[in-house]
């Protein structure tokens, strides 16, 4: 029996959250005593990318590289899916709760009268039955879900489980093999694509400096991306901040926004309210500025500076600066 996990590409290339899934699927072959297998969509995926799948204990990746997959349709890419776990016969699919996953699994799951746990945690705490804990209450509290149907599908939250070292589990048999999907007429098409250059995205970020309402206007937002560049940071905001056009929409995280686990979020003049805390509580390190020391924020950072961040910021820039040159 084989774990099928849904390898995802950025443009041909493999990032942290597909290791960090393979590992939780190699972990999980290895509580069923089964196998795990890779399935790879895209449009330019090269054989030394595919060669490196091999590091992470895949005895077998299934891909296909089809212009219908240059652009993201949610549809076509459960569709594939679909077909090859029923052809291999998985009845444990996994994903990474990436923007992909997020609207790939229920749609696989709506196909394959699958269960599924979304923003899984943990490994299951056993097959038999199959339970899984997982993030609730806009990642408030946890919950155990137990899995009944045959087929079994968990989208793992990023940064949830760790990432063993390449070739740390190499298998003793490693194949490539060629799969060409059955599509279904697409019901969207995508016109256009438009690229943020230069910056580092939000949803992949490692670092991640944050401005809420506590700055007072847009144009103190130099501040803001001056810190992020020295950290080589990706820059994001409160709800308000976004509503007030002050900062694009695709900055805005939180509950209404989107949901990152950095290693490091640096929280300036917000006031952490829950609604933003649900975006961002599963940060490694939280790190906030803000002049209220009565401020919610500061019970979910681990760091706190009590202050007025135009007098704190720039200096916090310029110390970075200074290690960086050490
Ligand atoms: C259904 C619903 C969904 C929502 N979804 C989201 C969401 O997804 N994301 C989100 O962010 N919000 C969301 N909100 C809004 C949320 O409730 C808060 O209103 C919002 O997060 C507050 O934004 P803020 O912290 O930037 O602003 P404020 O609450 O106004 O806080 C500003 C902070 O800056 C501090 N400050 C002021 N001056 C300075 C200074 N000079 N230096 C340092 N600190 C300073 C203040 O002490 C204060 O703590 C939602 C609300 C609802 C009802």
């Amino acid at each position: 029996m084989s774990v099928l996990v849904f390898a995802e590409n950025w443009e041909g290339k493999f990032k942290k959250p597909t290791f960090e899934v393979l590992t939780y699927g190699f972990e999980l072959a290895q509580k069923i005593g089964g196998t795990l297998t890779a399935i790879v969509c895209g449009s330019n995926i090269s054989a030394e990318e595919l060669q490196k799948l091999g590091s992470y204990g895949c005895s077998k990746v299934l891909y296909t590289n089809n212009a219908a997959f240059a652009s993201f349709s949610a549809m076509l890419y459960a569709a594939a899916i679909a077909e090859t776990a029923l052809k291999e016969n998985s009845k444990y699919i996994v994903f990474s709760q990436t923007y992909s996953g997020k609207s790939i699994a229920p749609r696989l799951a709506a196909r394959l009268k699958a269960g599924l746990v979304a923003g899984a945690v943990s490994l299951p705490s056993g097959t038999e039955p199959f339970v899984v804990k997982k993030k609730c209450f806009s990642g408030k509290g946890f919950t155990d879900v137990q899995v009944s149907s045959e087929i079994k599908i968990v989208s793992l939250s990023p940064n949830a489980h760790h990432i063993f070292a390449a070739d740390e589990h190499r298998a003793p048999e490693f194949k490539i093999e060629e799969f060409s999907p059955a599509f279904p007429a697409a019901d969207t098409t995508v016109n256009e694509i438009i690229k943020t250059s230069g910056k580092v995205v939000l949803t992949e970020a490692e670092l991640v400096v944050s401005g809420g309402r506590g700055l007072k206007g847009p144009e103190n937002w130099g501040m803001v991306e001056a810190l992020a560049d020295s950290l080589g940071a990706a820059t994001a905001c409160s709800k308000p901040v976004a509503d007030m056009g002050w900062r694009p929409h695709h900055e805005h995280v939180g509950q209404t926004g989107i949901t990152i686990s950095p290693n490091l979020y640096i929280a300036i003049g917000i006031s952490g309210a829950i609604q933003h805390l649900a975006g961002i509580s599963s940060s490694k390190v939280i790190a906030a500025i803000n002049t209220d020391k009565e401020a919610p924020i500061f019970q979910a950072a681990d760091y706190g500076i009590i202050g007025d961040a135009f007098q704190i910021v720039p200096k916090l820039t310029e110390a970075v600066k200074q290690l960086k040159k050490i």
